[in-house]
């Protein structure tokens, strides 16, 4: 028997026609460095998608799923093309600005990207590309920045505020099917090249609706989230879709993102929910500790991307802000699972735990656990095995570029079509997932498996450690041990058999590593999580002076 209830497809149109009229009033205020920051109104942001629709299919003639690429920090201009593009129907491809060039030019081309919308402050990152990139026609410039870079290439070159000026403030957009393309994202190859995937309409508001749910962020419209997480880095995890439907205000810090400038946001703008990778609280934190500021209006930060270490949670809670920790990644949209504790251990000792695994998973994200030899393992808290997750906002496949087919390579699809997350860890009984690694960060030393993530989080707990990565280097006796590399705090003065004997107390000692480096600074990805891929090379060229402490 079939339902006796509409049919209305689930689309981004639906989301801005909602949050462009009920929460018209909501703002997005954007940070401008030296005046007054700027302001603009989700109306205003519909009547100005509505001009850069007309701009995009009537004077650069977009038409169908046509690409337009976006190389744009997080501003109310960004925030215009996320709807535009979608609502008429066009694909939304965010890049990444810190990808290495060799691999925005490479995802690009593979997408096919007809149209780049740019910021002017990144013109001399896309000018030497262009002569690269011979699906670009049109390069649309937005905000200040010298255009004469430009001069000479290929591709039309366009004002934003001049193709939107004096174009119709209403656009009729098309009924679109749910399940076609709205955006696409690279991942951001921490782990190989990068692998296009395209979120649908409908994945998009279904996970704009978890976003919103109270066990997720849980915001409304007397809140404002300081979005720090990237527009280019998953759809700056959902927000810019989800506070329209709730009219949370956005303030976006454009391109100010040290920790002085956000620690400045924080106390004039006063947001109330902040969302960003750990590594930039760590700097937020350095810089509050170091001059303190009024940050009582942020109650509620989000910490993902990549594992929270409990003494940066400690240090926030310290400051009243709260920190929520969740897990994702670019093919989960990303929720996957947020870390809000369970009522009944709210106000125990067992809270802080619960606060500091990666989560709980939503209705709508089912979850499995394999073990080495492809053995489901039982949510018993202990059983680790890799992660696999499915669900309507998950990935199914790669975009296989334009004549080619959805890519599903086996190392990250089952063969029953469930992602391969490649993230290890356990779940309990009550569905709290605890990583503890990456497959290809964890430490296999002689048939047992150490976990580089919690020899960090021990490292970092001391006080003269700033920052500490932890690597697997291969080893004639055990197959592989853990290779240390810490940054000290200034001034610091402990030794590597200090440090080692600070981690004896909370890690076994067999886990304990031998070789130790103290480093200038932990090398980053694109997206700001320590890049391991580079500490292993570095360590194999012998570019690191490495002590051995036995
Ligand atoms: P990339 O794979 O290129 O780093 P993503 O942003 O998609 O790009 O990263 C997803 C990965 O980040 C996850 O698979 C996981 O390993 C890691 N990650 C994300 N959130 C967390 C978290 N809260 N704790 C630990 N690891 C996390």
């Amino acid at each position: 028997m079939l339902s006796t209830m509409q049919d209305v497809p689930l689309t981004v149109t639906r989301i801005l026609n909602h949050g462009t009229t009920i929460h018209g009033s909501s703002h997005v205020t954007t940070w401008t460095g030296e005046s007054e920051p700027h302001r603009r109104s989700y109306r205003e942001i519909g009547e100005r998608a509505a001009q850069l629709a007309h701009a995009l299919h009537g004077d650069l003639g977009v038409t169908g799923d046509e690409r337009v690429a976006t190389l744009m920090w997080n501003n109310a201009e960004h925030v215009e093309a996320y709807y535009a593009i979608p609502c008429m129907g066009a694909v939304l491809h965010t890049l990444n600005l810190r990808l290495p060039v060799e691999q925005l030019v490479f995802i690009v081309n593979h997408a096919a990207d007809r149209v780049v919308i740019v910021n002017g402050s990144l013109l001399p990152l896309l000018a030497p590309l262009l002569p690269h990139l011979p699906t670009v026609e049109h390069v649309v410039v937005s905000g200040p920045g010298d255009r004469s870079v430009l001069d000479g290439a290929a591709a039309r070159v366009h004002d934003y505020e001049e193709l939107l000026a004096g174009k119709p403030t209403a656009y009729d957009w098309p009924e679109l099917d749910e399940r076609s393309a709205a955006a696409m994202c690279y991942t951001s190859g921490t782990t190989g090249e990068p692998k296009g995937v395209v979120y649908s309409h409908r994945s998009i508001y279904l996970h704009s609706m978890q976003v919103n749910m109270a066990e997720s962020m849980g915001l409304t419209d007397a809140d404002t989230s300081l979005v720090v997480v990237p527009q280019f880095h998953v759809n700056a995890w959902g927000l810019p879709h989800a506070v329209l439907m709730t009219g949370v205000n956005m303030l976006m810090p454009d391109r100010f993102l040290q920790p002085g400038p956000l620690a400045e946001m924080i106390e004039t703008e006063r947001p109330t929910h902040a969302a960003a990778v750990p590594t930039i609280w760590q700097g937020l934190l350095a810089d509050l500790t170091a001059k303190p500021r009024d940050v009582s209006s942020l109650t509620q930060v989000t910490i993902g991307g990549a594992a929270c270490p409990p003494s940066l949670m400690e240090a926030f809670d310290s400051l009243g802000m709260r920190v929520c920790h969740a897990w994702g990644m670019t093919e989960t949209s990303p929720l996957g699972t947020v870390a809000r504790p369970p009522a009944h251990a709210v106000g125990t000792d067992a809270e802080f735990g619960y606060r500091l695994t990666q989560g709980r998973f939503p209705a709508g994200v089912e979850a499995r656990l394999r073990g080495p030899d492809g053995e489901f393992l039982p949510w018993d808290g202990e059983s680790a095995g890799e992660l696999e997750v499915r669900g309507p906002w998950i990935a199914g496949a790669y975009y296989g570029g334009a004549s080619g087919e959805p890519q599903r390579p086996a190392d990250k699809f089952s063969e029953d079509g469930w992602l391969k997350t490649g993230d290890v860890g356990v779940i309990g009984p009550d569905g709290f997932l605890t990583l503890t690694d990456r497959a290809k960060d964890v430490i296999k030393s002689g048939g047992e498996w150490i976990s580089s993530v919690e020899l960090e989080n021990a490292l970092m707990a001391h006080p003269e450690v700033a920052e500490a990565a932890v690597v697997a280097v291969p080893d004639e006796k055990w197959g592989e041990r853990p290779l240390a590399t810490v940054v000290l705090t200034e001034g610091a003065t402990a030794d590597y058999a200090a440090l080692k004997e600070f981690l004896a107390g909370r890690i076994a000692r067999w886990q304990l590593p031998e070789r130790w480096a103290v480093v200038p600074s932990v090398p980053k990805t694109s997206v700001g999580k320590f890049d391991k891929k580079v500490i292993r090379r570095q360590y194999a060229d012998g570019e690191l002076q490495v002590t051995e402490v036995r």
